[in-house]
């Protein structure tokens, strides 16, 4: 099924992020936090993709779908991406029963200099949107992306992307919901109107917050004092990750957030913890509105 459609029918909306697995024992571990995840009735799982390894992360979504019957979506980056190969991998969409995509540029390393015939994710949604066969979601950042001049020029290409075939959002990881709530008025402002589903992660290792600092989110002074507090005891750092974000997402919920996308990191007890908490608060009981 869409995804568009399911976030206009079900409120709130859970969904689960998979990186795509570089070796047989990162699959295992890829399809048993599927499996662990899977009664908890998420809207949709995806599936990470690496610029080069498009078709890899089709065919696990594929799998993924059949193991488990939960409705999926991958994510597709057309860095170093040439026109054929795209054709190809719509071709594979169709073939696998694939209708929900997240376009990306993709991260850029050493391998990925912005090679190939589509600069940009408006690039690949028209190219995609073009074909009228499947549901497109694209990335926002309500904290502006690292590259970018301004959050204003990051929200004029985000328009862009509603406009060559989006049809909703999810964002960049944040630890500051007010981050959220600025961007969603801003976006509002902007003309956007699709959903705009917040990306949470919870801290499970003190060396995530240098990480996700690179990814261009600020870490809360008081979040990142009492995880280095307890950088010594694995176990202390990741309760306190899963209470602050069962906290961050109880008070998206409560203002009426369309949903949750969890960052798994292929491990499912925080994503349990935090949507079994959840669904007992309900939280959504107290929004007045979707507001996102
Ligand atoms: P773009 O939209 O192309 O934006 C990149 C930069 O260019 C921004 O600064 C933007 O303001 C600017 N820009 C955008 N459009 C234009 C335009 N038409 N003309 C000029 N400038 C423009 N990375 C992966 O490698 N694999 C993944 O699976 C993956 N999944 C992600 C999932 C989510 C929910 C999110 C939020 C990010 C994900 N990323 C992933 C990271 C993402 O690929 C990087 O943040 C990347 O740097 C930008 O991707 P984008 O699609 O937003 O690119």
């Amino acid at each position: 099924m869409r995804i568009d459609y399911l976030l206009k029918g079900n409120w709130p909306s859970f969904s689960f992020e998979f990186l795509a697995p570089r070796s047989p024992s990162e699959v295992e571990r890829l399809f048993a936090a599927a499996r662990d995840l899977r009664d908890l009735d998420p809207a949709f799982v995806c599936v990470t993709c690496r610029a080069g390894r498009q078709a890899e992360t089709l065919s696990m979504v594929r799998k993924i779908k059949a193991d488990t019957g939960i409705e999926t979506m991958a994510h597709l980056v057309c860095d170093s991406l040439e026109d054929h190969d795209l054709e190809r991998l719509i071709d594979q969409m169709r073939g696998d029963g694939i209708s929900n995509v997240l376009a990306l540029r993709g991260d850029r390393d050493e391998n990925t200099h912005g090679s190939g015939d589509l600069s940009h994710a408006t690039d690949l949604i028209a190219r995609i949107a073009g074909s009228g066969e499947f549901c497109i979601g694209a990335a926002c950042y309500p904290e502006g992306h690292v590259e970018s001049r301004s959050r204003a020029a990051d929200l004029r290409y985000t328009r862009l992307k509603i406009e060559t075939g989006a049809s909703f959002l999810i964002t960049q990881l944040f630890f500051d919901n007010e981050h959220y709530f600025r961007f969603v008025s801003e976006a509002r402002a902007e003309g956007i109107e699709v959903p705009i589903v917040p990306g949470i992660m919870p801290i499970t290792n003190a060396k995530q917050i240098a990480r996700v600092r690179a990814m261009g989110a600020s870490v809360p002074e008081t979040l990142e004092r009492d995880v280095l507090m307890r950088a010594d005891d694995p176990d202390a750092v990741a309760q306190f990750g899963v209470a602050w974000a069962s906290l961050q997402c109880m008070s998206l919920l409560a203002a009426g957030a369309p949903g949750i996308h969890f960052y798994t990191f292929n491990r499912s007890p925080a994503t349990r913890a935090i949507l079994g908490a959840l669904r007992s608060a309900e939280p959504w009981k107290w929004a007045k509105d979707a507001i996102a």
